[in-house]
Formats: C-alpha cells, sequence, structure tokens
C-alpha cells in the first residue's frame, strides 16, 4: 500500500479530501446499488426536503489502526441503528443496517492509506448522512433519499495533552424542546445550537451547557456532547427527553462499572454541580473533554473542578481505557471493536 507522508499528529479536526466516498439512493421505493465516487460534490434538486424543510440526519463514529496494523471500528451497529433512529424521527426512509455496514467498511478499505498510523493520536473519522431529495414542495416528507459517507483523517484532540476546558452555562438558549428532536442525530439541532456556541466561543469558553428547556433547572447537553459528574465514587450523566444518547457515554457507563464506580442516569440539577469532584464532556470527537471551569451567563456565579489545570482522575482513567480499547491496546471485554480484514 502507498504510504502516505502526513503529519498525522497535527491534523485539525476537519475535513480533508481523500479518495473516494460512497452513495446510494432510494428512489420508487427501494435502495439501489452503493456507489462508489471521486467527487467531493453532490448534485440533487433545489426543491429538496434536505435544503428547506432539515429532512437531514447523520452519524458520526471513527477507526483506529492497532500496532498489528489492523483498522478497528468501533461499535460501528449501534451508530447503524441510531441513524434508523433518527430517520425515524423525522420520517425518512430507514436505511438497512447491512447497507450501513457495506457502505462504512467499502468506503474505509477504498480509504485505506488515509487511516492514521498506530501512535499518532490520530483517527480516521467517518461520516455517514442521509437526506430528503427530489423536486416537493409542500410540506411533506420526500419519496426519495441520498446516503452518502464519506472519510476524513483527523488529528488528536487534545494536541497539547489533555487538558480541562471551560463551559458557559448558557441560560437564554435552548437547543431542542422535550418533545423535539433533541434525542435524534439531526442537522436541525446543531442549526439552533450554532448561535449559543457562537457566543460561547467568543467570551473563550469551548463551549455551552444547556438546561433543560421546559424549566430550566436541570442539566441537558454540553454544546454536540453528553455531560456526566463524578463524586462519592458514582458516574452521574443526565437522563432527559431531548439528549443525544452518546454512544461514547453509554460506553464510559460499562467502564465506569468495571472500575467499581456506582453508576446513575437521572435527572441533575443545576445546584447539584457544586457537589461534583469532576465533571466533563463526553463524544466521539474528543472522547472525554474534562471540564475545568462552569460559568453561569445570568448569574456570574462559577463552578471550579481543578486547582492545577489537571483533569481528575477518574475521568482520566476512563478516557485512557476507551481510547486503549478503541486501539487494541487493551483488550475489549465487551466485543465493541472489529477489526476489518
Ligand atoms: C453525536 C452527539 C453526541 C455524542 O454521541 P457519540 O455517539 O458519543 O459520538 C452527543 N450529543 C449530541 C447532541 C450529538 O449530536
Amino acid at each position: 500500500m502507498e504510504e502516505l507522508n502526513l503529519d498525522w499528529g497535527n491534523l485539525p479536526f476537519g475535513y480533508m479530501k481523500t479518495d473516494y466516498n460512497v452513495r446510494c439512493y432510494y428512489k420508487n421505493g427501494e435502495w439501489g446499488e452503493l456507489e462508489i465516487s471521486s467527487s467531493e460534490e453532490v448534485s440533487i434538486h433545489m426543491a429538496s426536503t434536505a435544503l428547506h424543510y432539515g429532512q437531514e440526519a447523520f452519524e458520526g463514529m471513527k477507526a483506529f489502526k492497532g500496532k498489528d496494523g489492523k483498522i478497528r471500528l468501533f461499535r460501528w451497529q449501534e451508530n447503524a441503528k441510531r441513524l434508523q433512529e433518527s430517520a425515524d424521527g423525522i420520517l425518512m426512509e430507514k436505511l438497512p443496517i447491512d447497507l450501513f455496514e457495506n457502505a462504512i467498511k467499502k468506503v474505509i478499505k477504498l480509504n485505506e492509506k488515509f487511516v492514521p498510523p498506530y501512535g499518532s493520536g490520530a483517527s480516521l473519522y467517518i461520516r455517514p448522512f442521509l437526506f430528503g431529495i427530489g423536486a416537493q414542495v409542500g410540506v411533506r416528507p420526500a419519496t426519495e433519499y441520498m446516503f452518502v459517507v464519506f472519510v476524513s483523517p483527523v488529528g488528536p484532540y487534545f494536541k497539547t495533552g489533555f487538558k480541562p476546558v471551560n463551559m458557559l452555562l448558557a441560560r437564554g438558549f435552548d437547543r431542542a424542546a422535550p418533545q423535539g428532536t433533541g434525542h435524534i442525530k439531526v442537522g436541525g439541532n446543531y442549526a439552533s445550537s450554532l448561535k449559543a456556541m457562537k457566543i460561547a466561543h467568543d467570551k473563550g469558553f469551548a463551549s455551552v451547557l444547556f438546561l433543560d428547556s421546559k424549566e430550566k433547572k436541570y442539566i441537558d447537553e454540553c454544546g454536540p456532547a453528553n455531560f456526566f459528574g463524578i463524586k462519592n465514587n458514582t458516574y452521574i450523566t443526565p437522563k432527559s427527553s431531548s439528549i443525544l444518547p452518546s454512544i461514547t457515554n453509554k460506553s464510559l457507563e460499562k467502564l465506569a462499572e468495571m472500575l467499581g464506580l456506582k453508576v446513575e442516569r437521572r435527572a441533575v440539577p443545576i445546584d447539584e454541580l457544586e457537589t461534583f469532584d469532576e465533571v466533563g464532556a463526553c463524544g466521539t470527537a474528543a472522547v472525554i473533554t474534562p471540564i475545568g471551569k462552569i460559568i453561569d451567563n445570568d448569574t456570574d456565579k462559577e463552578y471550579s473542578y481543578t486547582k492545577d489545570d489537571k483533569p481528575g482522575k477518574i475521568s482520566t482513567k476512563l478516557y485512557e481505557l476507551l481510547v486503549s480499547i478503541q486501539t487494541g491496546d487493551t483488550e475489549d471485554p465487551f466485543g465493541w471493536v472489529e477489526i476489518l480484514d
């Protein structure tokens, strides 16, 4: 295989052109053949529901190279199922699990030289997405759909090491409504969080901590990531109908149990923020983002979790354990990792 000479360790978390993507269309009531493309563009009708009514859902996952040089996928079945749930939530045609599997495996194989080497801290980010196409102006679900998967090598999330960041508790914004689409991975949720995130970034914060949008009393999500807190040997993560079920969070819950912690998934009132020893955000991109400080934008109240700019011990342990399972350094006791042959 051709060796790519990239500065893997310094790649951003962003888009890089690779050789191929794969695509598939749903038309006349059936899914067509998986197509290989080297174009970075898609051509769709200007009256597509994806463009006007937000009929779009996506997934994000990573492939890693192990010490043995083999490519590893992490819990892809969970992503495939979640894409089906997202499709269901906005009335799109559900993508069959085996089509999802064929598509991601094919696009990784085709772009094998872009899978970063073991030890670089980099990985291959995989972005599957599904959206409504075809000419339609009335507000109805589309009758035609397109599914695309592209990949991009991404550098390690923490280039200068695993370090805590600060979050803005933004009371003036909601990400998702209690009976809306917060629990599925649709583009619309991201559109509605961009403004709050920009305000937070402009003020020097890494992201926003959203409260539940009905009572404004409980922690909901942390930007595009789930929230967790640790105290009394317990891993606590919010339960809410507007939270996206993070696969990383589910995995961390299992690992926390393995390390002897108790796990609670329940409503987390704002007042409880004072009582945590460690807090963090979790998701595929960073695995864990330790939180150093949370500042309330209304009251300026400050919650602090770090004395010497170091992440907490348990967060660090959980992070290292999950990453080492993903790369194959630690044996996977849960059957989460699939080696591609
Ligand atoms: C994707 C996403 C997450 C993280 O989910 P993972 O499966 O862990 O990557 C968390 N919150 C939101 C809103 C998301 O879109």
